[in-house]
């Protein structure tokens, strides 16, 4: 069958490799004038190509469409992946929390690898090729439009990637095809994302790292997320950094009010009490800035201090009762004001997309349009850092090259 793979990212190029090794005519068709452009830039240009856990755990980390995957990531998984790459020839290694990087910690050899297996496989390239729409009759993909020519195929494959990183060539195209073909494209939302904080609650404290510290999201009436305990930052517009990004992922549709810092998580409130009162005793002459300095970064001690309403200089002796109430509520309270998750632009992954309804979980074909197939960050998945979102793009398009419409069994 002559089949157009829309969109040469990590979905499509291993989409096409697959349809051509499963002996299908396949032309990879890709806007920018090199391939992979994304993928270039993925974990910080080093590549975190997948995670070394299947199955369960491998669906702990899906945030959206984690039953939709089991089918797919049943049929290619992460050791697949592993082993494809290393049969490529790269070297692969495996860091904290099992995530596994090319050896060579440069993104190209991934990139390189699966160009290699393009050629191995004869699949077509057509690179500096915006394709402008799909074309469908009697409910089936019969081509698309690329310079304003029609050119006909057998099946047509969506893999245009989401919304963020425009400059990569995922400008949100296959969101309008798949639309005007008749799917629902469910709300789309940045994720894995830094969050804004309103009122200029962070300035001063951009580039700060805090170790172990936990955050929890509230409206106003209760908590609607909750941290591990991990790392964060403070940017130019709020909060970023692991334990951020992941829980950006889980309140990116949420009404949050507020952002809590838990800068104690191991400690309770009567715990801290106990160890303020016991400075106390021993060293009253102290003053406020040296025991709040001696418990939260110098940095953070001036903005913690004025939210107490007292003068840095006020001897520990001197701290009413309530002061000292308030010091450990907000040392495991913490409160900013949620400004929301910054711009789908610079988000990981666009949450939101194709609503999986509407597509088969086996093989990624659309249920409205027989031959139309739709894989990749274009579907409404999304995981957690950690190579799953890679994952997802080569597990959806391995499931789409081995559907059984290829082979003529549909
Ligand atoms: C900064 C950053 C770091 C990341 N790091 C990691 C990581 O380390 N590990 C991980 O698992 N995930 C990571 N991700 C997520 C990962 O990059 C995506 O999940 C993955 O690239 C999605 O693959 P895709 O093929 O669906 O889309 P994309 O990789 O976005 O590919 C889509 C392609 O389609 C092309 N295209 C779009 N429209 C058209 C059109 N009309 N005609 C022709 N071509 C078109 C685009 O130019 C693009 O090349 C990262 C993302 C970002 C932004």
């Amino acid at each position: 069958m002559k089949v157009a793979v829309i969109g040469g990212g990590a979905s499509g190029i291993m989409c096409a490799i697959f349809l051509a090794k499963n002996g299908q005519d396949v032309v990879l068709l890709e806007k920018n004038s090199s391939l992979g452009k994304k993928l270039l830039i993925t974990g910080k240009g080093r590549c975190n190509v997948t995670n070394n856990t299947t199955g369960e755990e491998f669906l702990k980390n899906v945030v959206r469409g984690a039953k939709f995957l089991i089918s797919s990531e049943n049929k290619f998984n992460s050791s697949c992946t592993m082993q494809f790459f290393e049969d490529l020839g790269v070297k692969l290694k495996i860091e904290r929390g099992k995530r596994v990087f090319p050896e060579s910690d440069r993104a190209q050899t991934i990139l390189d690898a699966l160009i290699l297996a393009l050629k191995q496989q004869k699949v077509k390239v057509r690179l500096n090729c915006n394709v402008q729409d799909v074309l469908v009759k009697d409910g089936k993909a019969t081509g698309i439009v690329v310079n304003n020519n029609e050119e006909l195929f057998d099946a047509v494959v969506l893999a245009t990637g989401g919304l963020s990183y425009k400059t990569t060539g995922s400008t949100g195209d296959g969101y309008v095809f798949a639309k005007k073909l008749g799917h629902k494209i469910t709300e789309l939302r940045p994720a894995l994302n830094g969050i804004k904080i309103l009122n200029g609650e962070t300035a001063g404290l951009e580039g700060l790292s805090l170790k172990n510290v936990k955050i929890r999201a509230k409206n106003n009436k209760k908590c609607i997320y909750e941290s591990e305990i991990g790392e964060m930052l403070f940017t130019h517009v709020g909060i970023s950094g692991p334990i951020v990004l992941t829980a950006s992922s889980f309140i990116n549709r949420e009404d949050v009010k507020v952002i809590e810092i838990d800068f104690k998580p191991a400690l309770s409130v009567e715990f801290l009490q106990n160890k303020i009162n016991n400075i106390i005793k021993e060293n009253g002459a102290k003053r406020v800035s040296s025991l709040i300095g001696s418990l939260l970064p110098k940095t953070m001690a001036e903005m913690f201090i004025n939210k107490l309403n007292i003068s840095k200089d006020t001897l520990i002796n001197q701290l009413s009762k309530e002061t000292r109430q308030k010091i450990c509520t907000l040392l495991k309270n913490y409160p900013l004001t949620y400004g929301g998750v910054e711009d789908v632009m610079f988000s990981v992954i666009t949450s939101g997309g194709v609503d999986l309804s509407e597509v088969s979980p086996k093989d990624m074909q659309s249920k409205l349009i027989s031959g139309l197939f739709i894989i990749g960050e274009l579907l409404d998945i999304d995981a957690l850092t950690g190579g799953f979102n890679l994952q997802i793009a080569f597990s959806t398009a391995v499931a789409c090259a081995s559907s059984k419409f290829f082979i003529g069994e549909n």
